[in-house]
């Protein structure tokens, strides 16, 4: 089959370097203004499960290596490789929802916001990732650093079958039942899945009724103290409160008072997933208990929320239409430690937009736990980490050696890397980082197996850049 008979035989849409449209259409794969410099041969933008099977024979047949695009959101912009083609699956966003048996099964296209929509007018909920327009696909094979992580875990465990088109171009269904190892994999195994992920069928929850936030501001002078104190309540919180120590720019109201920290300032957010008020309001007057608590700059308390509003809020912090770095770890060290050792960087970001995150345990478990029947290694007490945010390419160098100053630091904190919100092309070796030697081992293993000839690029980084 040639490009032409391909264009013929899809629904969807084929782009190649000589179409005039090309650089727009790559630009648009990735959501991160900064984009990056490499090209695929073709793009092809599938219209259903047919159209992948058509498009994985061709790359298969004309020796073209495949990536997958989802949302593009991955921030070092991986749906975009060297040569080959891009399989872009953003017409793929429908979903059945099964309000009777807490099931839903999804196209891999649709964002964290309009699930939690979709779900919601059936009364269930899904542990969605933070930013409203990340889309499931490539945040759910990354495991999924969810809300409410302590009390659901990963997104990924509730995950109960993924439906795949494989490098031989033929459908099938990855489960705990069918094709076991595959369904490992795809769990956690983010930017280096080798088959085409075309549908997930999900196990939901009942919809929280009472989401309720409380949110206190403080100075960076008493840093230690606090994150001391609020990470010693979260282990006696119970698991549906989502606990968060924020580095970041101070609210206008405050500035004033920070200025002898260049206007930054710590903020815990806590966020009770609760079914009752009474629930919200008991666990989330835990935070109450302490000394430290009463040196608060501002606080907010029990502010009734929802997923619509948590979007509204996480995608104020992460706007679209900017520069960003990231990393994001998890860790086992003190969150103390951590905090103060990134003080004094946040004091010195070069823009106002950057920020720090770190979520802490609750419910008397570490907030990410080891779990053998998934390819996610994540486990430990604390995840987070580093986000630079700037608008102009003209201040990319300050950004970028601050980024790299703050990553440097984190490194000697990290247990694992996340795989989905981690630089892999500014450094492969935290391809590795993000799995156990055991599990990493076993994945490459599943690879060879389902994917022989390499048809799928797999993890980008080393001199693939
Ligand atoms: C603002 C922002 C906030 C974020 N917040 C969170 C968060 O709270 N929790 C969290 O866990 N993550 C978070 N992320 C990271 C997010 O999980 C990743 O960026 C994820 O890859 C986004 O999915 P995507 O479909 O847009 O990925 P894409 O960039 O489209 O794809 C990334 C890679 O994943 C693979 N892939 C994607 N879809 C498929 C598929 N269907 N089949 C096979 N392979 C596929 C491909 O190899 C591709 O190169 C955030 C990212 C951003 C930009």
């Amino acid at each position: 089959m040639n490009l032409d008979q391909l264009r013929r035989s899809i629904k969807g849409r084929v782009v190649t370097k000589v179409d005039h449209e090309f650089e727009s259409v790559k630009a648009a794969m990735v959501w991160n203004e900064i984009k990056p410099d490499r090209s695929p041969e073709v793009i092809v933008t599938v219209k259903d499960d047919d159209d992948v099977i058509v498009a994985v024979n061709f790359a298969r047949e004309n020796g073209l290596k495949i990536v997958v695009h989802g949302g593009g959101h991955t921030w070092c912009g991986l749906a975009v490789r060297n040569g080959g083609m891009i399989i872009d699956l953003a017409n793929l966003n429908e979903s059945t929802i099964d309000k009777t048996n807490r099931t839903a099964v999804i196209q891999p296209v649709i964002s964290n916001r309009e699930l939690a929509r979709r779900l919601s007018e059936h009364d269930l909920a899904f542990p969605i990732g933070h930013c409203p327009t990340v889309k499931a696909s490539g945040y759910l094979l990354n495991g999924g650093m969810s809300w409410n992580l302590s009390e659901w875990g990963p997104a990924c465990l509730s995950v109960e079958a993924i439906e795949f088109v494989t490098a031989d171009g033929k459908k099938l269904k990855a489960s705990a039942t069918e094709h076991p190892e595959l369904f490992w994999a795809a769990r956690g195994c983010g930017p280096g899945m080798f088959a085409v992920a075309t549908r997930f069928h999900l196990k939901c929850f009942p919809l929280p009724k009472t989401i309720m936030t409380s949110t206190y501001f403080y100075s960076l002078d008493d840093l230690r103290e606090v994150v001391d104190e609020v990470t010693a309540l979260g282990w006696k919180m119970p698991s549906i409160i989502e606990l968060s120590i924020f580095l970041m720019k101070a609210p206008p109201e405050l500035s004033a008072q920070c200025k002898k920290s260049n206007g930054k300032v710590c903020m815990v957010s806590a966020v009770a997933f609760a079914y009752t008020k009474e629930e919200a309001e008991a666990t989330l007057a835990m935070l109450e208990s302490g000394t430290a608590v009463k040196k608060c700059l501002a606080k907010m308390l029990n502010e009734p929320s929802s997923f619509e509003k948590l979007s509204d809020v996480a995608g104020s912090a992460w706007p679209e239409g900017h520069r960003n770095l990231c990393e994001n770890q998890c860790s086992k060290a003190k969150p103390s430690d951590i905090l103060m050792a990134l003080r004094n960087k946040i004091i010195d970001a070069p823009s106002e937009k950057s920020v720090m995150v770190f979520c802490q345990s609750t419910g008397q478990h570490n907030l990410l736990e080891p779990y053998d029947d998934i390819a996610l290694s994540m486990d430990a007490q604390s995840y987070g980490g580093s986000w630079a945010i700037w608008e102009k390419a003209e201040e990319d160098a300050a950004n970028i050696k601050w980024q790299n100053e703050v990553a440097f630091i984190i490194k000697s904190f990290t247990s694992t890397h996340y795989i989905g919100e981690t630089d892999i092309v500014e450094d492969n070796t935290r391809v590795q980082g993000s799995y156990t030697p055991e599990k990493w081992k076993k994945l490459e293993k599943i690879r060879a197996k389902y994917d022989p000839e390499g048809l799928f690029f797999g993890y980008l980084g080393g001199t693939d850049k």
